[in-house]
């Protein structure tokens, strides 16, 4: 049998969040290699009885391509799931090349990021008119290490909003270069630990200043967000800029702008 391996984006932790797809998939998956405890709640609650399921936390990455060859071939449907989107920080490349040698079909479905997710969980919104309307997704070097140009201090010169992963345990240097670029000691940040997890989430709000005491506070030192964005905390701003989409006197689409003889 050739069967298909799927990756699967499992979403930020709510199984609720895996998309209609991904659980489609995995009610009808004979295999199921998933990534550590981020998301086996969702595997074994859509998985149908029999499915193999797997964690491979404690898997080397050639162990895992072997795992999804050998199973492939025993079934119809294999799904890899992995924590938010397949697309960010998931060695997608590295484990589709060798299904690609052997001949194997795969595809992607997209899951929920965390970084939406974090924004989500504290009633953010990482754009806002005039103030910024661009996201970068980020991290700052572990042992990877960041290509020429991406360095944080780079990347935050732009004043935009900054969602970064994998960085949690190494906010002194986040801060470090925050502070390069130029942003203020008031500069709003906000750290999400296990966005979405039922029961689990925390919220940390804080500023350059004073974001790495509160998340000591917090014991957070793991599975965390970090979003730093001018527009953090609008919700509560005195004054704000009002989107073009719903001015009154701009047209699109889907609504004609209202004028003296065509009232809103
Ligand atoms: N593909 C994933 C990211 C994997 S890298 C995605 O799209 O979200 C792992 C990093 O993602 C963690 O170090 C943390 O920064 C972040 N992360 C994953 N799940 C999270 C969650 N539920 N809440 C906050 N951050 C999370």
């Amino acid at each position: 049998m050739a069967g298909k391996v799927w990756f699967v984006g499992a979403g930020p932790g709510d199984p609720e969040l895996l998309t209609v797809k991904g659980r489609r998939l995995l009610a009808s998956a004979g295999a199921v290699l998933f990534a550590g405890s981020l998301v086996n709640q969702a595997a074994t609650l859509f998985t149908p009885p029999g499915c193999e399921i797997r964690d491979s936390k404690d898997m080397t990455l050639e162990e895992m391509n072997a795992w999804l060859v050998e199973k492939s071939a025993r079934h119809a449907c294999v799904v890899r799931l992995q924590t938010g989107d397949p697309g960010l920080y998931g060695a997608l490349v590295e484990m589709s090349r060798p299904l690609t040698a052997a001949g194997i079909d795969w595809a992607v479905v997209p899951g929920v990021s965390s970084a939406l997710a974090s924004a989500a969980a504290a009633g953010e919104s990482l754009t806002l008119p005039e103030v910024t309307q661009t996201v970068i997704l980020t991290r700052v070097a572990g042992r990877t290490p960041m290509p020429p140009g991406e360095e944080l201090e780079a990347l935050a010169a732009h004043g935009s909003t900054l969602c970064i992963f994998l960085s949690i345990t190494l906010l002194h240097e986040v801060q470090g270069a925050l502070r390069a670029a130029g942003w203020a000691e008031d500069s709003p940040i906000l750290v999400v630990q296990k966005a979405s997890w039922p029961g689990e989430e925390k919220i940390v709000r804080g500023t350059l200043a004073d974001i790495k005491r509160r998340c000591q506070a917090e014991k957070i030192a793991s599975q965390a967000m970090i979003i730093a964005s001018p527009a953090l905390g609008a919700a509560d701003w005195p004054d704000l800029a009002r989107s073009r989409l719903y001015d009154p006197a701009f047209s699109h689409r889907f609504r004609k702008a209202s004028t003296p003889e065509n009232p809103a």
